[in-house]
């Protein structure tokens, strides 16, 4: 098989999180199918109506436990602004060492490289199982991998390696991610005498203050490994008030919060909770009302010793070490699987017009996971 020429069938399917994935999960399976995967162990998973189904693609290639998985996503996010793409964001396209392409880095020139590599091995060699998960809608808050771990699809799966890019390093941890709406409640009242009212603003400046001294509670938390090496609270919006003569009765606020391994996102919004708790009622409505915005990204963290990270170091000849973002690897080390997150590319290309993968990652990847694979699932000492 041909990683190059699978990238360009790969960046040709708009899979934006928007529309459906259906068709390029169509096309992967068919590629499966090629790599010697047979037909009843390749388990495809749909949510959503016809023509807006998104599918997550679970192959699995040898039997028995402690399968090894390569894991990543099939959606990409929008190309816009487009008018700033120098080159068709759905068509591959190489200038001197670099292939420009939507999602050309983030992710699919691992995902090609991954099926690649699973041709590689027959199911003899494999004493440990290999097994690929492609999955949907990472972009948009991880929720095809959530729905796996919902499903209890993951078992049977020791090892994880989560493609994102990270140049080819391997990373073994990062912060999670929670993030919050705030409503503010006041009264409102004329501005000649603000008496009469709350005024919801001048509320929403306490409850910042609240959230600032609470920041420095988190700030105890210290990992170095980590870029800030502490849990980070950010206020990324405020919205309230119409008129200088009117006390506002409501002030909106959108904050998030990274918290670090070790922390639980639970208890964090349960602290969180309190705090807006204490502000009390105003007319038999909280005063102050938070809301997740949807299920909280664990922080991930595999620790320096497991087999995963011995051997992807080896296998790279690189240290672990972390990224400030937050991937699918958390949801899957909250399944019991010990995951490293090892890809081609730079993140700094993805999310931006122009998005490109220097071209000798292809053969690159292909060959590190041939040796990790060869390392995991081909030898029976480390059982
Ligand atoms: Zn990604």
């Amino acid at each position: 098989m041909d990683t190059l020429g699978i990238l360009k069938e790969l960046v040709a399917f708009d899979s934006q999180s928007g529309v459906s994935n259906k068709p390029i999960a169509d096309y992967i399976c068919s590629l499966l199918l090629a790599a010697g995967f047979q037909q009843n162990d390749i388990l495809v998973t749909s949510n959503g109506p016809p023509g807006r189904e998104k599918e997550n693609i679970i192959a699995r290639k040898g039997v028995g436990p402690n399968a090894l998985m390569l894991a990543g996503h099939t959606d990409t996010v929008s190309p816009e602004p487009k008018k700033e793409w120098k080159t068709d964001p759905l068509v591959l396209t190489q200038k001197n060492s670099q292939l420009y392409g939507l999602g050309s880095t983030d992710m699919k020139a691992f995902l090609a490289a991954a099926i690649v590599t699973a041709e590689m091995f027959s199911v003899e060699q494999l004493l440990q199982p290999l097994v690929l998960v492609f999955t949907c809608d990472e972009e948009i808050g991880l929720l095809g991998a959530k729905d796996l771990k919902h499903r209890k699809l993951l078992t049977g799966i020791r090892y994880g390696i989560v493609g994102e890019p990270t140049q080819l390093v391997p990373v073994r941890l990062h912060k999670g991610y929670i993030s919050a709406k705030v409503l503010i409640r006041g009264i409102s009242a004329h501005s000649s005498d603000p008496k009469k009212g709350i005024n919801a603003i001048e509320r929403a400046v306490d409850f910042i203050s609240d959230l600032r001294v609470y920041r420095q509670e988190l700030n105890e938390y210290v990992n170095r490994l980590l870029s800030p090496p502490y849990p980070t609270l950010s206020i990324g919006a405020i919205n309230g008030g119409l008129e200088t003569n009117r006390v506002p009765s409501e002030c909106r606020l959108k904050f998030d919060i990274r918290p670090i391994p070790g922390q639980r996102p639970d208890e964090i919004m349960a602290d969180l909770q309190r705090l807006a708790g204490q502000k009390g009622m105003i007319e038999n409505k909280p005063a102050v009302e938070i809301k997740f915005n949807s299920s909280p990204t664990p922080p991930m963290e595999t620790a320096a010793s497991s087999l995963i990270v011995r051997v992807a170091q080896q296998v790279t000849n690189k240290e672990a070490t972390s990224v400030p973002f937050s991937t699918e690897a958390s949801i899957f080390n909250a399944s019991g699987i010990e995951t490293v997150i090892l890809g081609p590319g730079s993140i700094d290309q993805a999310h931006k017009p122009n998005e490109y993968i220097e071209a000798r990652y292809l053969e690159q990847t292909v060959e590190t996971l041939r040796q990790i694979v060869t390392e995991i699932c081909c030898k029976p000492e480390w059982r």
